[in-house]
């Protein structure tokens, strides 16, 4: 079964077999799933601030203001999204890395606190030395998601937009040597987004000498990402390095062909770094942070907490979800080929 969802990875990377497997799937093959299960996992976005420029991310065009959220913020919205039942916390930023603010790691212990079972992160990695590690593996965190674009450099001016691999790699270094000193039981999974392979990757220096060392059942190096979305379009072939390509539009993925299946990312509720809350932490384009956005909800401030949020927008979101399905698709959606068709949907 492993060495089948091995080649099902592998092939999912590689076209046309990506575009053919997406085009089957959207249209016979509309995953089933658990609702009442995602409906208790929340996205919080502690900083909509990045210290990166990848050129696959729509981040660069600056269409969002920086913020942090303030840590007085989050443990309302963590100690009121508990008491309505969520359970799963998810700290990967719609667009952000959450190191850069610097109360990332107590604030992590603020959620466990809160009660929240299953807390995720995801990360580019650079800042985490600057972070007390020991605490952050013991913080009550379950996974961290490290994605990176190769260990090299070079990898990482071309793919990053930035020359931080010597932070990087310190901080990986010192990730690694904490998680073995704890013995921890974090999940570290290594993501890249890369043209180089795999096997490139595990050929590197940094790989052989220190990654490798410490790899087991939870420290893992995944498949390599070359293939990219378009965030709609924004994100074009000539932005992209040699060996990296923009995805191909499945059968169904645009406009009007996509109705019918809602979009399982449609199921995503998130708090932004500025108190937005929002549908879809995952893609948007130059309409966020403005009342054109049609994936906003609300203002946090506007509430006296996310469950009270949430109860008086149930009506909101239900009809977002209504539309999508008969046709009336929000603009954003129309051109994302990031579409992921779910059935049997089970509104709020
Ligand atoms: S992909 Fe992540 S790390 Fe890269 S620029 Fe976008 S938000 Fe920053
Ligand atoms: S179609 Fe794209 S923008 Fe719309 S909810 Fe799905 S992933 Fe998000």
């Amino acid at each position: 079964m492993k060495f089948i969802n091995t080649i099902y990875k592998r092939l999912k990377q590689k076209q046309p077999y990506r575009v053919i497997g997406k085009s089957i799937r959207n249209v016979f093959f509309p995953e089933k799933v658990d609702f009442e299960e995602r409906q208790r996992t929340l996205f919080i976005e502690i900083s909509s601030i990045c210290n990166a420029k990848c050129i696959f991310c729509i981040y660069r065009f600056n269409y969002r203001s920086p913020r942090l959220l303030e840590v007085e913020e989050f443990r309302k919205i963590a100690e009121s999204a508990v008491q309505s039942g969520y359970h799963s916390l998810n700290l990967c930023p719609l667009t952000g890395e959450i190191f850069i603010h610097p109360d990332a790691v107590p604030l992590i212990r603020l959620a466990k606190k809160a009660g929240f079972e299953h807390i995720s992160a995801t990360t580019n990695g650079i800042l985490l030395y600057r972070h007390n590690l020991q605490e952050l593996l013991q913080s009550g965190i379950n996974q961290l998601v490290i994605s990176f674009p190769g260990f090299t450099e070079t990898s990482f001016a071309e793919i990053f937009g930035v020359r931080k691999f010597p932070e990087f790699i310190k901080s990986v270094s010192e990730l690694l040597i904490t998680h073995q000193k704890l013995d921890s039981k974090v999940m570290l999974c290594f993501a890249p987004r890369s043209y180089l392979t795999r096997e490139q990757i595990m050929s590197s220096d940094f790989y052989k000498n220190i990654v490798s060392k410490f790899e087991s059942n939870l420290i893992y190096l995944d498949n390599t990402i070359d293939i990219v979305d378009s965030w709609g379009g924004k994100i074009k072939s000539k932005d992209l390095v040699k060996g990296m390509k923009v995805d191909r539009s499945p059968i169904k993925s645009l406009y009007p062909l996509k109705k019918v299946y809602l979009c399982d990312r449609l199921l995503d509720v998130g708090v932004l770094a500025n108190g937005d809350v929002r549908l879809c932490i995952c893609r948007y384009d130059s309409t966020i942070e403005t009342p054109m956005d049609p994936l906003f909800i609300d203002k946090l401030n506007n509430y006296s907490s996310f469950q009270e949020l949430m109860i008086k927008n149930k009506e909101k979101i239900n009809q977002i979800w209504a539309d999508f399905i008969t046709g009336n698709l929000p603009k954003i959606c129309r051109k994302c080929p990031f579409y992921r068709p779910i059935k049997d949907v089970k509104f709020y």
